[in-house]
């Protein structure tokens, strides 16, 4: 018996996926601009439209090792873990990378893995605890997720989400004070109140911290399938995400509200990974034997060395 993807519903779901993180990306740079040119004009949009640019020439050009070092990972030397890197360098060469972005390892109990940089020249970095508690097949999962990240350039695009989610707020709340403080004088020369602008600035930062969040589940719910694309093994991926829950610090809880949360819930992963599983039976599922065997003879039983 094996669990496999259906093609079909991925392509569909991945399809969705980029349609709405566009969407989600270009409302955000729209709202910003919109509050640039209620607080300064044409400028304002300028301004707005140039912060997006210089971030998106930026980000891509921060060294992903610094970023490492900032989160305290060190570099994994081929040596030390060679199944690891074999896991890396074969997920690399399945997704396309010219180069295998480069492993870093965290001294830390929590599970958990991420990525940063872009798919030129990319880090993904695992902690100690993941290591000592996930499979192999687990493991190779989880890598895959993070590969998908760079491949989709996530790490840059969750950067741009926020910083251009600071600015709304920014920009909002300084609108928000500038109409206060002019109200005085408004009443004074019998100068109509902008109320429906002052709304806009109240709404905006609330709007943005949605579209955020949005974004951010989008991301998460891609680089799943992408994952499963690369492995063509979702329930690897089901595994590692029901382990991670179970060992994570602060789990979250199905009452929470989904709404404004950036991560989505890992019951929601699964279910949508579950939705574009099926299991099928192999020919061996047929064998006599397969069903008497004992289990001390099995030699798919043999559990490896980090399991
Ligand atoms: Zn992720």
């Amino acid at each position: 018996m094996k669990t496999i993807f259906r093609k079909k519903a991925v392509e569909s779901h991945q399809w969705w996926n980029t349609a709405q993180s566009i969407l989600q990306l270009g409302t955000l740079t729209g709202l910003l601009s919109l509050l640039g040119w209620l607080l300064a004009g044409t400028l304002g949009i300028a301004f707005a439209t140039g912060t997006v640019l210089f971030t998106l020439w930026f980000l891509p050009r921060l060294s992903p090792a610094i970023l490492m070092r900032w989160h305290q990972g060190r570099l994994l030397r081929t040596e030390e873990l060679p199944w690891l890197h074999q896991i890396q360098k074969d997920l690399a060469n399945r997704a396309g990378f010219v180069r295998s972005p480069a492993l870093y390892y965290v001294p830390s109990s929590a599970l958990n893995a991420f990525a940063v940089g872009n798919r030129q020249e990319g880090g993904i970095a695992v902690t100690d605890g993941l290591l000592r508690t996930l499979s192999y097949r687990e493991v190779r999962a989880v890598l895959a997720h993070e590969m998908t990240h760079l491949q989709h350039n996530d790490v840059s695009v969750m950067l741009l989400s926020s910083i251009v989610g600071r600015l709304i707020q920014w920009l909002a709340w300084s609108g928000i004070a500038l109409i206060l403080f002019s109200l005085p004088l408004s009443w004074l020369y019998e100068k109509p109140v902008p109320w429906l602008w002052l709304l806009l600035m109240i709404v905006a930062p609330w709007l943005s911290l949605l579209l955020q969040a949005g974004l951010s589940r989008t991301r998460e719910f891609q680089a799943d399938l992408g994952a499963v694309r690369l492995t063509d093994d979702p329930q690897a991926l089901i595994q590692a995400l029901a382990k991670i829950d179970s060992g994570s610090s602060a789990p979250v809880h199905p009452s929470e509200t989904t709404l404004l949360q950036s991560h989505p819930a890992t019951s929601e992963r699964i279910a949508r990974l579950a939705s574009i599983s099926q299991t099928v039976l192999e020919p061996r599922d047929f064998l006599w034997w397969n069903f008497n065997r004992p289990s001390y003879l099995s030699w798919t039983n043999r559990r490896y060395r980090w399991q």
